[in-house]
């Protein structure tokens, strides 16, 4: 068979694709999952494109097994319902390379096995876990050997921040951050759109509206539905050298008729009981996604409010009462709009932060207007505008 020059250009273009593909493409598809119960096993099992090896691990209080893959596609419906010991399921991108999937536990239950079965009539390859109902005492001690039996998958490396540096142009550097992410979802709002969605879209409605002014240097700590850990925020805005962090949030309330946007900075003690309640869930996120955190390293948790952290924390609320003046023009927010709560996102002792709570979504007006591109283009603009305000009254302090 001769082949003319074109078909051979196609069947080069047709091998270079069927290779970028190939490299672009994630390790596992996961198009299905289902719970089964029988007497006190449960059984849980993922229709999976090609063989999986899980890394899996037990947490205690609440009850948690969680499952690492490799990078993984979901197709799977998120309303499967739990039967057994299983009482509910997150999933998403954990790190580069480490697909999580966390069980909530009504009760203690015990890894009994795991097996992969090959295609077989209507099923293509599953991967089995197998759970066993168990008490506490049994629980916790298989926590601890979880700890040290399990393979790990491992994270692909990311690049690195480059070391802390003003920003080469001389531009002040913001670093965004859209909070939650991967098997974090944070609040479920009435228009059925996770916090974690809508926090990625705020952010990057602000990093656009910021880059065209051409000032600022911009940054975000994730730019796609991806878990980083609470103090890894502030860490990255701390290696950016930041001059300033902003953790972008939805809340959540029992009342749906609540509205509106607040702004928070760091104190120990909560200006009310529903910002002690708020700091409470946001801080929550690790162990939403699974970090044990036994394992998290404390350097600062341990972080008090000290006298060396009172510049910055000056600056952050000087940013704060701007930023609620600005938000107030356009965004629907709350009458107190300037709130304090002990939140762990906030703890980068020399980075002037702020945690703004976009509005509440479990108001069908507000979630909507959140939801929207021209909500999310109001607020950006009035972040805009409290930044440049901002740093016009650090110049004329000589900041
Ligand atoms: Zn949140």
């Amino acid at each position: 068979m001769v082949l003319c020059s074109l078909q051979r250009v196609l069947i080069a273009a047709a091998i270079l694709l069927a290779s970028v593909s190939s490299v672009s493409a994630k390790e596992i598809d996961i198009s299905g999952i289902r719970f089964g119960e029988n007497g006190n096993s449960t059984r849980f099992v993922l229709d999976v494109s090609e063989k999986a090896s899980p890394s899996i691990f037990l947490l205690a209080d609440p009850y948690r097994i969680v499952i690492d893959l490799p990078e993984a596609d979901w197709h799977a419906s998120d309303r499967v319902r739990t039967v057994g010991a299983v009482d509910g399921y997150r999933h998403g991108l954990f790190a580069p390379g480490i697909y999580r999937i966390v069980l909530d536990l009504k009760a203690p239950a015990v890894l009994k096995s795991s097996f992969n079965l090959p295609p077989k009539g209507n099923y293509g390859h599953r991967l089995v876990i197998d759970l066993e109902s168990t008490s506490r005492e049994r629980f916790v001690a298989a926590v601890a050997a979880s700890k040290t039996s399990r393979p790990a998958i491992v994270a692909r490396a990311t690049p690195e921040v480059s070391s802390p540096r003003r920003s080469a142009s001389g531009k002040r550097i913001i670093v965004l951050d859209p909070g939650h992410g991967g098997p974090d979802p944070g609040n479920l709002g009435v228009i059925g759109v996770h916090e974690k969605v809508i926090t990625l879209k705020i952010a990057q409605a602000i990093r656009d509206e910021l880059n065209r002014t051409g000032r600022y240097d911009v940054r975000m700590t994730r730019d796609r539905d991806i878990f980083y850990k609470v103090r890894e925020r502030f860490r990255i805005a701390r290696r950016h050298n930041a001059d300033l962090f902003i953790s972008i949030h939805a809340d959540a309330i029992s009342k749906p008729s609540v509205q509106g946007g607040s702004v928070y900075n760091l104190s120990e003690t909560a200006s009310d009981a529903e910002a002690a309640r708020l700091a409470a869930r946001e801080n929550k996120a690790d162990l939403i996604a699974g970090v044990n955190l036994d394992e998290a390293d404390d350097d600062v948790s341990s972080i008090l409010i000290e006298l060396a952290q009172r510049e910055t924390m000056n600056y952050s609320a000087q940013f704060a009462s701007i930023l609620v003046g600005e938000l107030s023009r356009d965004v629907p927010m709350l009458k107190r709009g300037h709130r304090f709560a002990n939140l762990g996102v906030l703890k980068a002792p020399d980075v002037p932060s702020v945690l703004f709570e976009a509005g509440y979504l479990t108001n069908r007006d507000n979630a909507r207007f959140l939801n929207s591109s021209s909500g999310q283009k109001k607020i950006a603009q009035a972040v805009r505008r409290a930044i440049d305000r901002y740093f016009a009254q650090m110049v004329a302090l000589g900041r």
